[in-house]
């Protein structure tokens, strides 16, 4: 997905830049990059992060960034920040988002007379750079990002250093979030954020959240809104159920507190459902499973423990090799078990989700293996059937990889699935949900398995559903 951060400052703003651009390292693990401007010109810098943190290689560009505006970006694909001289002079772009139809505004483009665009080392175009190319079709910077946005089918949140100022644009149905952040003082100013939490240690304070479509222009002195908001809004629910980070607030809603209420929520919907166990501990998968797990401890009365502890100071969540099955391995290098709170003992283990299965697959092995005696899963979302269209996340399979559309297909007897026969095991409690659910269950070598049902999900959050993204369960759009 990737994550973006900037801040005008009456002060030098490249040590905030990098320490509010590193608060997002859990969003991304390909690249990152700032961009500082000095009232003159920029100083920018990008690297790979795949094999090492964001702070440990930008810590010696740091003496060179002199300026007092400054933008950053943790990124899945593009080098980002792009600088770009244009009609509307020169500009520093970072986005975040992901752009469906990207050949067709790229011909456009070319024949409306925009000679080239860089190609990536990896093949394709710099999503940011044909964002620029966009912006610079029009007069002006705010019409510019409303074009763009206008163009794209995805999503594209910005940020834009131009004009003495930076161009804060949230994605038109605000699947990704903005907050700005205040910081008093001679030397204070604005900062702008994905993550609300990443300004919180540098002493910043949330003054403002942008609206879906909203354009704010921000200076060291003062935020406007320079496009307003629209009423629609499609925010990305699994920003709250895994993506984001827990001390972050999305729309007033933390995460944390909304995995806590998640979890509790599927205790009581277990208690419902007559689907509840008679378990000696209930667990997270580390680490995002933990907070659901800590909610359903907490409901069902059930103690909490850690039978699985992640060994984090010598694996960074950015070394993330493309192999599948190094990733597997890397997976089950990282937790150690604890023998005492694993042999003969009756487990409930809580995920934030299942894509592909394998990785737990694996863990509920090495349990049994260490001396089980009974697994249960508890999924905190309902089984995943649809690819994102909206945001590019790592984590997702290729659609007909997801363990679920696997059972369908396996289920339907065929290579090849259509939307009927989907929406036929999407239908929480219903026969072909609950075979489906069995044979993933048989699958994962669990005693019980249960899935969240979508409704249970989006109380959670509590925010009105109708402006919550639900795609990847539904496969509806609105
Ligand atoms: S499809 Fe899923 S991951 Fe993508 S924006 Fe919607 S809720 Fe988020």
């Amino acid at each position: 997905m990737g994550g973006i951060f900037g801040l005008c400052l009456h002060d030098e703003c490249a040590t905030d830049l990098f320490f509010g651009t590193d608060y997002h390292s859990h969003l991304g693990t390909r690249r990152g990059g700032m961009a500082v401007f000095d009232g003159k010109n920029y100083n920018r810098a990008i690297h790979n992060i795949e094999n090492s943190p964001f702070r440990t290689k930008f810590e010696d560009d740091l003496a060179e960034m002199k300026g007092y505006i400054g933008i950053g970006c943790i990124s899945d694909s593009n080098p980002q920040p792009v600088i770009i001289d244009s009609r509307v002079g020169i500009f520093a772009a970072v986005t975040v988002g992901r752009i469906n139809n990207k050949q067709d505004i790229v011909r456009r483009l070319i024949s409306d007379g925009n000679s080239y665009f860089t190609e990536m080392s990896g093949g394709g175009i710099n999503d940011t750079e044909l964002v620029a190319a966009l912006i610079s079709r029009k007069d002006n910077v705010p019409d510019g990002i409303r074009y763009a946005q206008e163009q794209i089918d995805g999503s594209m949140t910005m940020l834009i250093s131009a004009d003495g100022g930076i161009y804060a644009a949230r994605d038109r149905f605000g699947r990704t979030p903005l907050a700005i952040g205040k910081k008093d003082g001679d030397k204070g100013g604005y900062c702008v954020s994905l993550e609300s939490s990443a300004y919180i240690n540098l002493g910043y304070k949330t003054c403002y959240t942008l609206g879906p479509g909203e354009v704010v222009f921000l200076t060291p002195d003062k935020m406007e809104t320079v496009v307003k908001p629209s009423q629609q809004m499609k925010m990305c629910s699994f920003l709250w159920l895994y993506y984001g980070f827990p001390t972050s607030d999305y729309e007033g809603v933390n995460v944390e507190e909304m995995r806590y209420r998640c979890g509790q929520s599927m205790a009581e919907q277990d208690i419902r459902e007559g689907t509840a166990v008679d378990v000696d501990c209930v667990a997270g998968i580390p680490d995002s499973g933990t907070p659901h797990a800590i909610g359903y401890a907490n409901r069902s009365r059930i103690p909490f423990g850690r039978p699985l502890i992640k060994y984090t100071p010598t694996w960074p969540r950015s070394f993330m090799p493309r192999d599948q099955s190094v990733r597997n391995l890397i997976a089950r290098m990282k937790l150690i078990p604890v023998d005492s709170l694993i042999r003969g003992k009756k487990l409930l283990l809580m995920d934030d989700s299942i894509v592909r299965g394998t990785q737990l697959r694996g863990i509920m092995d090495e349990l049994l293996s260490y001396g089980a005696k009974e697994l249960h899963g508890r999924v905190a979302c309902p089984p995943i059937l649809y690819d994102c269209k909206y945001l590019n996340f790592t984590r997702t399979a290729k659609e007909n990889e997801t363990i679920s559309r696997q059972t369908i297909l396996e289920l339907e007897g065929t290579s090849s699935l259509t939307e009927d026969q989907v929406c036929k095991y999407s239908e929480f409690g219903s026969k072909a949900y609950r075979n489906m659910v069995e044979l993933i269950r048989r699958k994962l070598n669990l005693s019980t398995l249960e899935y969240h049902s979508l409704n249970g999900m989006l109380d959670s959050i509590g925010i009105d559903k109708c402006n919550l993204c639900t795609y990847c369960w539904t496969g509806k759009a609105d």
